[in-house]
């Protein structure tokens, strides 16, 4: 199968409304191009230098999404181009985030990790630090971040009713939050499923997927 041909068949099945980040982390520049002249404009990965230096060979009208876990010395790389930092989990990352997006005048939209499945290995923050953060003074001060939503990965597992619940949880912590109402950044953004369970994230009101195996093919890490 090409990469175009995956890409258009999952196409088919997201919904609009739905934002499809393809996940290109230990993929050459030449098959992120493939997908790029498919059509793809949104990439997500995992490792900011590997982003940085793709983002300086690959044409600009792409949108870079950090999906990893952030490395607090190193955002300033990113931080001129990221359009979206998925990995959020701690205020000391938003300080840095907003203190490198002031330098070169920008807000960057971050989506704040929750943590939702069971294993111990995921990073994420509970929904009641979520809630800390949104409703803190400190983070009100931070003008050049804007939290425009949630991310979470469900477990590891082939049990679906298992990763559901956990998508379930993860879109009423999103509820809730929205209800809070308090910073000047709309909550929007629901970034939940993978290649093995976005289907089921998609029904469970995910509004952003992130795909890479199924488009690009099994990694070789
Ligand atoms: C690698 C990765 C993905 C994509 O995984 P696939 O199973 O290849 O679709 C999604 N989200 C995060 C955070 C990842 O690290």
């Amino acid at each position: 199968m090409s990469i175009q041909q995956n890409l258009q068949d999952i196409r088919a099945t997201v919904p609009e409304g739905v934002t499809l980040v393809a996940v290109s982390k230990t993929k050459p520049v030449s098959e992120i191009m493939e997908a790029y002249n498919a059509g793809q404009r949104v990439f997500g990965e995992n490792k900011i230098q590997d982003m940085v230096e793709k983002e300086a060979e690959m044409p600009k009208d792409i949108e870079w999404h950090m999906i990893g876990h952030v490395q607090r010395n190193k955002v300033k790389y990113m931080a001129e181009f990221v359009s979206l930092i998925h990995g959020v989990d701690n205020f000391k990352i938003m300080r840095e985030i907003d203190k490198q997006a002031k330098k070169h005048d920008r807000v960057i939209n971050c989506l704040l990790q929750i943590k939702i499945a069971e294993e111990d290995s995921k990073f994420g923050m509970t929904s009641a630090d979520a809630q800390d953060i949104l409703k803190s003074e400190d983070t009100l001060k931070l003008k050049n971040v804007c939290i425009v939503g949630v991310m979470g990965m469900a477990t590891f597992t082939d049990n679906q009713q298992h990763i559901e619940k956990e998508f379930k949880k993860l879109k009423s912590i999103f509820d809730e939050l929205k209800e809070l109402k308090i910073t000047d950044c709309q909550l929007k953004t629901i970034s939940m499923g993978m290649s093995s369970d976005y289907q089921i994230a998609i029904d469970c009101g995910s509004t952003m997927i992130r795909v890479g195996s199924s488009i690009f093919g099994e990694r070789n890490y």
